[in-house]
């Protein structure tokens, strides 16, 4: 990795500390698995996953990317997280899905996947690195024509800061605290202005709710703190 790499390392060794828990679903990672099945139905009802090249960017101990291999895809997970992408690995023998890890950014996996992949998909990973711009520009070059790439991260505004930090860390403790820092949301026309510049078109933003009385998350309207967005190659 260069010097200059579009990472934080404190965030990385956050990642690595609890990655032995990653598969567990009562652990600090139960919010990803209950996001899972909602996010995979979207992403493969409008990219029909089966048999299309996949890259999940940030993959982490892999949750988003086996649920994507298991729908047929050919899936590439990508992190800079040693220990998370170590348990994604030995998690495949559980789950005897297919999928393809390998330890790097998305910039520096770019250079040599130019126009690769069919489907790029980076899921809470945006609001976690210091150039978050450079990692949507590097998954836009990896997206073949006529490709798409999905987007989820957290707003950031004063609700964002009392449901996402305040709320999940604090209150609720669904979250460590530390897990998230406000200053790194990302306003959803700031990440649509990133993928235009990038040469992708925006085209569609949902939001994600959770109804911590059902305990239940929710796609809809609301993108008032996570949100997911998908895009197209501008070609
Ligand atoms: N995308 C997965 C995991 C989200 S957790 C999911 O939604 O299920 C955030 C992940 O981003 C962690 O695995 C962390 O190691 C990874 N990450 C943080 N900074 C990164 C960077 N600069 N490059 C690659 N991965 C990074």
């Amino acid at each position: 990795m260069s010097a200059n790499a579009n990472v934080d390392p404190a965030e990385l060794e956050k990642f690595s500390e609890l990655a032995h828990r990653w598969w567990d679903p009562a652990s600090e990672f139960r919010p990803l698995h209950e996001i899972n099945p909602l996010r995979l139905e979207w992403i493969d009802r409008h990219a029909r996953l089966s048999r299309k090249a996949v890259i999940d960017v940030g993959c982490g101990g892999g949750i988003l990317a086996e649920a994507m291999a298991s729908r047929g895809a050919r899936v590439t997970g990508i992190d800079l997280a040693d220990k998370a992408l170590k348990v994604a690995q030995l998690h495949l023998h559980e789950s005897m899905l297919s999928v393809h890890y390998e330890l790097s950014s998305a910039e520096e996996y770019a250079e040599t996947h130019a126009r690769t992949f069919d489907v790029v998909t980076c899921m809470e990973m945006l609001e976690h690195v210091p150039d978050p711009a450079s990692t949507v520009a590097a998954c836009a070059r990896m997206i073949a024509p006529g490709g798409q790439a999905f987007f989820s991260t957290i707003n950031r505004n004063p609700k964002s800061y009392l449901f996402a930090v305040v709320g999940a860390e604090y209150v609720l403790k669904l979250l460590p605290k530390g897990t998230h820092d406000y200053a790194r949301f990302i306003k959803p026309h700031e990440l649509a202005q990133w993928c235009r510049e990038a040469g992708l078109m925006p085209q569609e933003v949902i939001g994600m709710t959770y109804n911590p009385f059902a305990r239940r998350y929710a796609l809809g309207h609301d993108c008032s703190v996570n949100y997911l967005l998908r895009c197209a190659r501008d070609d």
